[in-house]
Formats: C-alpha cells, structure tokens, sequence
C-alpha cells in the first residue's frame, strides 16, 4: 500500500508541473547533491534566431551560404536547423537539391549539393580538423559553419533566449545545498554565459552526447547523488544513468521514456518544487 502522505505529495505533484513515474525516485529526490542541467530546450526556450550570416569567401555571397546551410537543415530537426530554415524561408529562398545527407553525431551535419561536399558543423568541429577561420565572437552566439570543399565558407549565427524560471529554480536549488551543473553541446561562451547569468556553480561545453552519460558516472564514482534534466534525444543516455532522471515535457518522446519524472509544463522551476515537496514528504514519514 501506498503511504497516504505519499499518496496526497503525488496529487500535490501533478498540480504543480511533476509527472512522477518512479515513486522511488521521487524518494531519492532528498538526496540530491549535485543536479545536472542540459541547456538548449531545457534552461533556455530551444528556439533559436538567426542574429547574422556572413560569407567567409569570394565565391559566395551570403545569401548563398545562408540558402546552403538551410537546404542541409531540411533534413534536420535540431532547433538549430528551425532558426535557419526559418531565416531562409523569410528571404524568399528555395532549398536546393542535395544528396547524400547523413548526420556528424554532435557536431552537424553534411551532404552533396551540386556536386560539392558541403557541411554545416560547430566550431569545435573545425578545431578538431585543423579549419582555419578568423571569427571572433564577442557576443555569446552559437555559431555553425559552412565549410564548401573542406573549405571554411561562411557562417550562421543564431540566438536562444533563457528561460524566465530558469534563475529562480537555480536560486532554490542553491537554498536547498544542491550544485548545479550545465552540460551542452553548445560552445564555451554560450555555456559560459548561461551559466554564469543564473550563477551556476560551473559548466562543461561542446560535450557530445555520450560524453554526458559518462558525466554523470564520473560525478556518481565521487560520491555524488546526481539528477539529471534534460529534453533531448542526446540526453536519454544520461537521464537512464542518473539517479534521477527529470526530463522537460515539451521535449523528445525517448527523454520522457528513460526519465523518472517529467516536467509537465517545460518548466524548470518545476524541478525546485520537486526538491521542496520530497523533502517535505518523508520529513513527514520518518
Ligand atoms: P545541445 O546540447 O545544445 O542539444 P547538440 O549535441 O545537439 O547540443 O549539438 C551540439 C552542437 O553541434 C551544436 O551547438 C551545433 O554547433 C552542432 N550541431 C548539431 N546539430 C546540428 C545541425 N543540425 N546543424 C548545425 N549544427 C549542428
Ligand atoms: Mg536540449
């Protein structure tokens, strides 16, 4: 039988934005030490805007590098691949023909077009294969390249908004004892700056998606009590692995599937009521 206490904190739970799967897990939520945040689609909105593209090259103008990289982003369903494709669709483009699509796990994506190897990748991509480019970024903008050939082309970059609750859930978080972790894909001045806004106690950027779950079993070998959130397909890995696993509602049906409890409204101020009621709770039982 279920303890009436635990009955009523799971009505109480399902008012305020929590989806419980796993009572043991709603249990363990008093043990949290450390709480791992993904950050596109879950700290911030996951829609990003094209804010500029530019041409890195004399062959293409801009317009042409932004209906390249959008012809490549039909094929994609990363919010990344919305922003551009949106972006081209206001200026009147047509996707161009291309063959050959397939997806750089993390990084991008490529495809034939015209006869040309053309690509749509980040810039820890470029690093890793020695492309030079000279773009400084002094803004915190994700970027993703064109590269033509294996040749640096030009670049799109697109802007994702915070979202409004993600400060005060990290506040509670940390009036409660629990450190806070950013972990994304995204590059170092974006994580850096998300992080640092809503004063999180660190981040870890351009992590691939298996590299998360492997995140999580680094913390859980140091004695950690970790819980994850998270909205992606690239999460579920490390949602399975956490102790507890909190996936955002709005996102893949895979993180909702390997999730314990899952965030009804998409808001992650949802995630310090779980903390405060399953503290609350079994205060009251033991
Ligand atoms: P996140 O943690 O932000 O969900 P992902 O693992 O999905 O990160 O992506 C990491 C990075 O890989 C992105 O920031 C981007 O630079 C690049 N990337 C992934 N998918 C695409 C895509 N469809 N188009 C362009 N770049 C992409
Ligand atoms: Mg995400």
């Amino acid at each position: 039988a279920v303890p009436l206490v635990v009955a009523r904190s799971t009505a109480i739970s399902a008012k305020s934005g929590l989806l419980i799967k796993d009572r043991t897990a709603f249990e363990n939520s008093r043990k949290i030490s450390t709480l791992v945040f993904d950050k596109t689609g879950t700290l911030t909105r996951g829609e990003f805007n094209v804010v500029r593209f530019e041409s890195l090259d004399y062959i293409y103008s801009k317009e042409q590098i932004l209906n390249l990289a959008a012809s490549l982003e039909g094929n994609s369903e990363h919010p990344i691949a919305t922003g551009i494709i949106r972006k081209s669709k206001e200026l009147n483009q047509k996707p161009m023909l291309l063959e050959n699509f397939k997806a750089i796990t993390g990084k991008g994506i490529e495809a034939t077009v015209d006869g040309k190897d053309i690509k749509v990748v980040s810039p820890g991509y470029l690093r890793e294969n020695t492309l030079d480019v000279d773009v400084k970024s002094s803004q915190a903008e994700t970027i993703v390249f064109i590269v033509i050939n294996n040749k640096v082309a030009g670049f799109v970059a697109l802007a994702d908004e915070v979202r409004p609750e993600s400060a005060e859930a990290i506040r509670i978080l940390r009036s409660q004892n629990i450190k806070t972790l950013l972990l994304t894909g995204d590059n170092k001045e974006v994580a850096k700056t998300v992080s640092d806004s809503l004063a999180m106690d660190g981040f870890i950027a351009e992590v691939l998606p298996h590299q998360k779950l492997e995140k999580i079993k680094e913390l859980q070998s140091k004695g950690e009590f970790v819980a994850m959130t998270g909205d992606g397909v690239n999460d579920a890995p490390a949602l399975a692995q956490a102790d507890v696993g909190i996936a955002v509602g709005s996102g893949s049906d895979i993180a909702a599937e390997t999730s314990d409890i899952v965030l009804v409204n998409s808001n992650p101020r949802d995630v310090a009521n779980l903390i405060l009621f399953g503290k609350a709770t079994y205060r009251k039982m033991i």
